[in-house]
């Protein structure tokens, strides 16, 4: 598959909830050590499933050539 367009990044804000791993369905996201959520752009496939989940609404989906 092409890789997508769009990735999605964890903004500052982020209070570690683990909301967005549970939905992503890629298992694209990490919490790392509780203290905020870290996206692999190799696994994520833009959705967006994780940026409508986050509580905080710290993440936006950004263009892979602007990462
Ligand atoms: S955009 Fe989709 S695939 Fe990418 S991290 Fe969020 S839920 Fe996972
Ligand atoms: S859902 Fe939002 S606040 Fe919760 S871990 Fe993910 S990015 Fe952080």
């Amino acid at each position: 598959m092409a890789a997508s367009k769009n990735a999605a990044v964890v903004g500052n804000g982020c209070v570690a909830c683990g909301a967005c791993a549970k939905v992503c369905p890629k298992k694209a996201v990490r919490v790392l050590r509780g203290v905020r959520a870290v996206v692999d752009p190799e696994r994520c496939v833009g959705c967006g499933k994780c940026a409508r989940t986050c509580p905080a609404g710290v993440i936006v989906m950004a263009r892979r050539d602007s990462l």
